[in-house]
């Protein structure tokens, strides 16, 4: 009688972000916990409506309000941009297809849905972890998923409101990784297309040079192409 090896299940790690420009820490976060965990996969997951950042913005001045969020498309098409070259890295459009506003928990069941038999790794920056484990139901969450927060310049990595569940859990639910530090932000890649500084090495090439056709992150009204 030959003893049959269970199949092994893909593990396959889950990157969501507002995208809004994709940015190489996004980019270095994914790569590090695909080596560290022996992911197969990365799928980034650009958000539809990120309820976190979309609020009361006034498009008829032209302003750029801090919580102006750019067209799903743009940030879609960026990102597949973005991770074209890596074989490992995929893009999916769930949350962008899907109505209304974007949480953590529905992507992770969209997917789940997608790939039953995987096991899924939600990939997350220091400053975003305590949030989505804060504001959403944590114990559906790490039923959906294992949790990898990453580390961030300038934010502390830590989960401490679930330091004392976490003992309970299996270890692989939620760990802690330190990644290379890269000073990096969409925000602050936007503030600089706003003003024609370089974004040159903060985002990768062919979205430098996304940015500059759809002329993404320049005052409205200078913005001809701009599809609202
Ligand atoms: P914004 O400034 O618009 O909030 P962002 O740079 O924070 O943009 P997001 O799309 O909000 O990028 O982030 C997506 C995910 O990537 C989050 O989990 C965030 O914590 C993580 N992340 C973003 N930048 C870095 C970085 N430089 N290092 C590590 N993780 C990062
Ligand atoms: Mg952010």
């Amino acid at each position: 009688m030959s003893a049959e090896r269970p199949p092994v299940r893909r593990r396959i790690g889950v990157m969501g972000g507002t995208f809004d420009p994709i940015h190489n820490g996004h980019l270095v976060a994914a790569s590090e916990v695909a080596h560290r965990f022996s992911l197969h996969e990365v799928i980034f997951v650009p958000t539809g409506r990120p309820w976190q950042k979309v609020g009361e913005t006034d498009e008829t001045d032209g302003s750029h309000a801090a919580k102006h969020v750019s067209p799903a498309e743009d940030r879609y098409l960026m990102t597949v941009i973005a991770t074209a070259s890596n074989p490992r890295f995929s893009v999916s459009r769930v949350d962008i297809d899907r109505e209304g506003d974007t949480y953590t928990v529905d992507t992770l069941r969209d997917l789940h849905a997608i790939l039953p038999d995987a096991q899924l790794f939600f990939i997350t920056g220091a400053d975003a972890l305590e949030s989505i484990l804060s504001w959403q139901n944590w114990e559906e969450l790490f039923d959906l998923a294992n949790f990898v927060g990453v580390s961030r310049p300038g934010y502390e990595l830590s989960a401490s409101h679930l330091s004392q569940h976490l003992e309970k859990l299996p270890p692989e639910t939620l760990q802690m990784l330190e990644i290379p530090a890269l000073a990096i932000s969409s925000t602050e890649c936007r503030e600089r297309a706003a003003q024609g500084r370089p974004v040159w090495y903060l985002v990768p090439d062919g979205v430098v040079q996304y940015i500059a056709k759809r002329r993404l992150y320049r005052p409205l009204r200078n913005n001809s192409s701009r599809v609202s």
